[in-house]
């Protein structure tokens, strides 16, 4: 109708005339009465603050975490740069303000802001929450609250941003499907660009449709999910009957997005270096991107499908220039698992000749038990680090390594470990699983033989009993898109008995006891992050009711209450243990399953049942494929080298 585009533009164009100004006046008034307030304040090196009027697109990006745990991301801070460095667009990052905060900023009607020019998050045109984990869910709705934006994305209007989810847990958006406009599958870095071009082109046609009509121009192009064009019928026993779209025109399915040219993308170029403390304090470089070892548990691996690794020459130019622009004196190369670079030696030697003597040092953050190898240790750890070696067995005996497909052998273990502490380690950690499917409690206990042994060998390399050795667990969650979506979860109490149980054992035993320290969760968060990974649309009320009731950073311990999720979920009628430790059938609809990562459902089942008789499945870097799907569905391959080149014309510092 003629007016209804009149009216569109009228307000587009009052929208545009508003002055956006600082809050940040407003803002630091409060700053004396939080904790940390350094974090809110911005200006860090590498920030970037554009000119409001000189964008076309501004996007809000958020890490839905405190500072500390936000400023790190990789993610975030890809896109920062990628999206400030197109001429009409500005990108903002803005996180989790802390519950002190948050108290002041409601009694003073102090809106969520971005930390680099204190600009309510209202004003911008996309927000584009990244979420590594489900925990993060409460976050977001504190801080749409707190930007006025309404939380059901039903009602939002045309001067609210387009609320738009990515990461790994927007694998499966359907748990917060109600709050978000839009989600993106995969990787970044071309679609977020894309995005900005069709926000681009429909506010510059004066907004057409309103933003109805520019969520149909993002779902018609099929990478971007917009889950209201989606209705979800469901069985009377509860069980998904359809997902369909509810417009013509909108795909059956949304696809991930691959970069498949990782040298092309050399980001960060200017690393953040926080003002504050964070959990990281490095430039980490990412030297590949996904995983092929074909763990079953593992989320990450099977949605990051295929393995692309970054050039050696890439990564040393990337090293060289991000110490330049950041100080930095620590790299971290990043990966699902560093050390199967197929050039991660000459990655580790050339690194460290040319750091030798300087304050700059290095760091493998993930190892596999059976990639890791010395020279690799002693080169990375030239500079004078030694302080501790992680490896992850996961399953506690051989057979339980089997069934997730972790071909790690308790030989591997124990020949590498003995010739870490003869090399001069003192510390090993390694890190298990509880709760795995078809998980007995002998498996558990299995934790603490290996670990006696690691000691034992230890001991026996160095002739000292100066041996240290941590076992850290974590329960396991069946996670979508991976092997395990159809396994049940293990119940809480199972899973602390167990962890009782491998607890007295290892305090037990006088010879071996106090050389390995313990480190462990009880089984109740698991559950909630089962809820939450498995959810549908249906776990929303949940989440709501969870964040009116007060539920904030729902990652931290100290935060979390158990009992507040489970109450909720009571009150809006949704059986916990329906969604977590029940199996479920291979013909049953997941709630993701029109959301596609690329792998073949069939393969994914094949798998999870050669999981159960523990078949083990190789890796397609270095043998045939297997036909997971994802190559010929995504027209990915696996690009790994030798390339034969070198990391730089070598230049010692
Ligand atoms: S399609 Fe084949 S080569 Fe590609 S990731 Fe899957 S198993 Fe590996």
């Amino acid at each position: 109708m003629w007016w209804s585009g009149t009216c569109h533009r009228l307000i587009a164009a009052t929208l545009e005339r508003m002055s956006v100004e600082s809050i940040f006046p407003r803002l630091e008034a409060l700053l004396p009465k939080v904790q940390k307030p350094i974090q809110y304040v911005g200006g860090e090196l590498n920030s970037t603050v554009k000119d409001w009027d000189s964008a076309d697109v501004r996007w809000a990006l958020m890490y839905p975490d405190a500072y500390e745990v936000g400023l790190p991301n990789q993610g975030v801070a890809i896109l920062y740069e990628i999206l400030n460095e197109l001429p009409a667009t500005l990108a903002e990052r803005t996180y989790a303000v802390w519950p002190d905060l948050e108290a002041l900023m409601r009694a003073e009607g102090v809106p969520q802001f971005t930390v680099d020019a204190h600009r309510p998050v209202r004003a911008f045109d996309v927000l584009g929450v990244s979420f590594s984990t489900e925990l993060g869910y409460t976050n977001m709705l504190t801080a749409l609250d707190l930007a006025g934006i309404p939380l059901p994305a039903v009602d939002r209007g045309e001067d609210d941003p387009i609320v738009l989810a990515g990461g790994h847990a927007a694998f499966n958006p359907e748990p917060i499907a109600d709050f978000l406009d839009a989600a993106v599958l995969g990787d970044g870095e071309q679609i977020s660009i894309a995005i900005s071009e069709v926000v681009r082109e429909w506010k510059a046609e004066g907004r057409p449709g309103g933003r109805d009509e520019l969520l149909m121009r993002l779902a018609e192009s099929g990478g971007v999910y917009v889950p209201k064009f989606y209705d979800v019928d469901y069985h009377p026993d509860g069980r998904i009957k359809r997902v369909a779209p509810n417009r013509a025109d909108v795909p059956w399915r949304v696809h991930k997005h691959t970069v498949m040219d990782l040298d092309e993308w050399p980001y960060p170029k200017k690393p953040l270096v926080p003002l504050a403390e964070t959990v990281h304090e490095r430039f980490s470089v990412e030297i590949f991107r996904g995983c092929t070892r074909g763990c079953r548990f593992c989320q990450a691996g099977m949605i990051t499908r295929p393995v692309r690794e970054r050039s050696i020459t890439t990564i040393g130019a990337m090293v060289e220039n991000g110490i330049k622009e950041s100080g930095f004196n620590e790299v971290g190369l990043l990966s699902l698992s560093s050390a199967d670079h197929s050039e991660i030696g000459d990655v580790a030697k050339g690194l460290a000749d040319r750091y030798e003597g300087t304050n700059t040092s290095l760091s493998l953050p993930s190892t596999r038990v059976d990639a890791f190898n010395i020279d690799l240790a002693n080169e990375f750890s030239r500079n004078g680090r030694r302080s501790g070696l992680t490896f992850a067995p996961e399953g506690g005996s051989e057979r339980m390594r089997k069934v997730i497909n972790k071909m790690v052998t308790e030989e591997d273990l124990i020949r590498t470990v003995s010739t870490a502490y003869s090399q001069g380690w003192r510390q090993v950690k390694l890190y298990f699983m509880c709760g795995l499917p078809t998980e007995e409690d002998e498996d558990v206990l299995g934790i603490a033989d290996l670990a006696k042994k690691v000691i034992q060998a230890g001991r026996e390399a160095t002739g000292s009993r100066d041996i240290r050795c941590t076992v850290s667990i974590g329960g396991f969650v069946p996670k979508p898109h991976t092997p395990f979506q159809w396994a049940g979860q293990a119940d809480h109490e199972t899973v602390d008995r167990r962890l009782k149980a491998l607890r007295d054992s290892l305090r037990g035993d006088k010879q071996y006891g106090r050389a390995i320290g313990f480190r462990y969760h009880d089984g109740k968060p698991s559950i909630v992050e089962g809820l939450l990974s498995r959810g549908d649309r249906r776990v929303g009320a949940v989440i709501r009711a969870v964040w009116e009731d007060g539920g904030r950073f729902d990652g931290w311990s100290e935060h979390f209450s158990y009992e507040r999720w489970m109450s909720a979920a009571e009150k809006a009628g949704v059986d916990v243990g329906w969604y977590t430790t029940r199996e479920r059938e291979e013909n049953e609809i997941l709630p993701w399953d029109h959301l596609d990562a690329g792998l073949d459902r069939e393969w994914l089942w094949q798998d999870w049942q050669e999981a159960v008789s523990g078949a083990e499945v190789e890796d397609c870097r270095w043998t045939p494929c297997y036909d997971c799907g994802v190559c010929p569905t995504m027209g990915t391959e696996i690009q790994i080298g030798p390339t034969g080149r070198k990391l730089l014309p070598l230049t010692v510092v």
